[in-house]
């Protein structure tokens, strides 16, 4: 679909759904698993255009070439829409603007990436032991085996999103007043959200792992610390009204 068909499918979904403004902008990404998957922009746009491969009987196309001339086609009508206003982007690039790069220096960047290598590796290197361990519940005791099936889907979710958010909530406010701090506050709310729904499964996978006490504890104590440092850095953050899901 091309940047201006995108738009215009966008302003119709708009126009006939009840769509929550904004709503995706702070949510987990977790389609599969949201409750409002009826009001959301982003949703409804992947919905049509899935409807529009199966008519057309396209074959289903790789996600990166998709998202990749996806963004060609948004930044050429983004550049068409500008000059409509007379703003000239590709002169702008010339005049030293630069974007300021996500912070990976940043304490919770930096932890919350540690955290995600650590998981990494934990879940590789103990592959056997968590499908020996699984297998065993399935026979044993389904409902355990249900927990622990969630849990280690939801430490796999949220493996990178935690470090993606904190990246955003570290950019440079679009001005310092509570309005300006907006991204940022609801950035970090969702990163923290991802932390504690972390915390929960690692709870989980310690309980029917024990014999992990160590990493696991570990890893909880890092997640504490960040969470901790989170409130600290963004003492707003909680009072963040996420469209939809805090409404
Ligand atoms: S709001 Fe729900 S449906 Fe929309 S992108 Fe987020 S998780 Fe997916």
């Amino acid at each position: 679909m091309s940047g201006k068909k995108a738009l215009e499918q966008f302003q119709k979904i708009r126009a006939t759904r009840d769509i929550i403004s904004g709503i995706h902008n702070y949510c987990d990404r977790w389609c599969e698993r949201c409750a409002f998957t009826a009001r959301c922009s982003v949703y409804a746009m992947g919905e049509e255009e899935e409807h529009i491969r199966e008519i057309s009987e396209e074959p289903e196309r790789d996600l990166a070439e998709y998202v990749g001339s996806m963004l060609r086609d948004a930044m050429e009508l983004l550049h068409d829409m500008a000059l409509e206003h007379g703003v000239d982007l590709d002169s702008m690039e010339d005049d030293g603007f630069e974007m300021e790069k996500p912070g990976k220096k940043n304490y919770l960047v930096r932890k919350a990436d540690e955290h995600s290598k650590w998981l990494i590796k934990w879940l590789d290197e103990n592959e056997l032991a968590i499908n020996e361990k699984l297998s065993a519940l399935e026979i044993a005791a389904k409902i355990d085996f249900l927990a622990l099936s969630d849990a280690l889907e939801v430490l796999k979710w949220f493996m990178h999103f935690i470090a993606v958010k904190f990246s955003r909530a570290v950019l440079p406010p679009f001005e310092d007043t509570p309005e300006g701090r907006h991204d940022n506050n609801g950035s970090a709310k969702i990163a923290i959200l991802a932390i504690n729904r972390t915390v929960d499964a690692l709870t989980i996978v310690l309980f029917f792992m024990p014999e992990h006490e160590d990493q696991l504890l570990a890893a909880l104590v890092r997640l504490g610390r960040i969470k901790k440092r989170a409130l600290k850095d963004f003492p707003e953050a909680m009072d963040f009204k996420r469209p939809g899901f805090d409404d």
